[in-house]
């Protein structure tokens, strides 16, 4: 049968083509092997990151010229599927790193920042956190709290409170948002900070449903220094447009422990006998099976738009949250799916579909949830109604 990343290749150049089979061979070898285990004892290994990072995992995205495999979104896509059809927990650290951790200040940061960090933060040296979230911020990121104040030799204090912050305790450096003063409306104005890891106050690893290995974390910051990324007023906005890539990350995550799943699934059914015959014969079982491919290629489809937009330079937030939204509520349907068509063995922690369906939940919550994605769908279309020019070209 056809692979359906065959149908992709057609966008890939031949050294993205290698890249993919080498990240394939990395995962059989260094991740697949190991997933169950991290999931018990809770905690990816920081050799992991290393190993990623010398690997080129760590800076995909970003340009050769500062020490990246300047890989396009489709490739990075394809490598965090990859990941999550074995691990969620590295392909959710993996997608935040690539797409928020290390897109942040390469975007938006100055030049001399930017020769401070790189290649550090892509080789596998410097493990990233991205920190916007808060007690009161989550789909609100208006919300935020968390201040940063002017010292006079021009580096900042940050004062506040982050919750849910992946990698956060065990990164050694950070990306955080803060309020640093009121535009002339009177409206928060929003800053992203460069900070070091060792001068934040932890609080806890927050134990999550899903994605257990992953350091899921709470900490203070209290009298932090931090450095300004780019522009001050500019944290919100760069954040968002950090957030599109982001979500074609976790879309990519969501189609992978989807297709994980069933991956297993498959395998039961083919073998485990009730009635005398295979459970592959009974037509409920293999309806379900269909049902989730047809979901998940549905899925891949909806992906493939905004990497291709991605590529033509073109804005792609709309398409990333349709992608988004699809994928994560597709994977969930999928890995539920394959966990019935699995039984009790399924239920168990024995199998990994359970953990899959565990993670995959994780897609419809974290870098804006369905809800959140469904508004952004919705304001755009509206939009474009009221103002026909503004509709982007396709
Ligand atoms: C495992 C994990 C890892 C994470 N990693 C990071 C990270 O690295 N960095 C970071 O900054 N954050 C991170 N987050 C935070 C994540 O982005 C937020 O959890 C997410 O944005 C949702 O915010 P919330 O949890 O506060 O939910 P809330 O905003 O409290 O939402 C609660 C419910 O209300 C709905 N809702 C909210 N507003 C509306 C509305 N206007 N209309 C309709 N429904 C609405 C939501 O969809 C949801 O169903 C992580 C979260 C998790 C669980």
């Amino acid at each position: 049968m056809l692979h359906p990343h065959s149908l992709y290749h057609d966008h890939l150049k031949p050294a993205e083509l290698a890249f993919l089979e080498q990240a394939r061979a990395f995962v059989a070898r260094e991740i697949a092997p190991h997933a169950a285990a991290w999931e018990e004892k809770e905690e990816l290994p920081r050799e992991l990151f290393t190993k990623a990072g010398r690997a080129g995992l760590m800076g995909m995205l970003a340009p050769k010229a500062v020490g990246g495999q300047e890989l396009s979104m489709l490739c990075f896509c394809l490598v965090i599927e990859e990941v999550a059809r074995h691990c969620g927990a590295f392909a959710m650290n993996l997608a935040a790193h690539n797409a928020l951790c290390v897109g942040h200040p390469l975007g938006f940061a100055g030049e001399e920042l930017k020769r401070k960090i790189f290649p550090s933060v892509l080789n596998g040296d410097w493990m990233v956190a991205w920190a916007l979230t808060e007690p009161n911020a989550g789909s609100d990121t208006g919300g935020v709290e968390t201040t940063a104040t002017p010292l006079p030799d021009g580096t900042w204090e940050l004062n506040g409170h982050k919750l849910y912050i992946t990698m956060g305790l065990h990164s050694d450096r950070m990306v955080v948002m803060a309020v640093t003063g009121k535009d002339e409306k009177g409206k928060k104005e929003f800053s992203a900070f460069w900070i070091e890891t060792k001068d934040i106050t932890p609080v806890r690893k927050v134990k999550t449903s899903g994605v257990r290995a992953s350091n899921t974390s709470e900490f203070y910051l209290k009298k932090v220094r931090g450095e300004l990324i780019g522009e001050r007023g500019r944290g919100q906005q760069a954040a968002l447009a950090c957030l599109d890539g982001g979500r074609l990350g976790i879309a990519a995550m969501a189609i992978g422990l989807g297709r994980g799943a069933v991956d297993i699934a498959k395998q039961r059914m083919l073998t485990r006998r009730q009635f005398g015959k295979a459970i592959a014969e009974f037509q409920a079982l293999q309806f379900k099976l269909a049902d989730c491919e047809v979901e998940l290629r549905a899925a891949e489809a909806l992906l493939l738009q905004p990497c291709v937009m991605h590529a033509r330079g073109q804005r792609f937030s709309l398409e990333a949250s349709v992608a988004k939204l699809y994928a994560s509520e597709a994977a969930s349907r999928a890995a539920n799916s394959a966990l019935q068509i699995c039984g009790g063995w399924g239920y168990t922690r024995d199998t990994g579909v359970e953990r899959m369906w565990r993670d995959a939940r994780l897609c419809e919550i974290g870098e804006g949830s369905s809800e959140v994605q469904r508004l952004i769908i919705s304001r755009a279309l509206l939009k474009a109604a009221a103002e026909p020019s503004a509709v982007p070209a396709r």
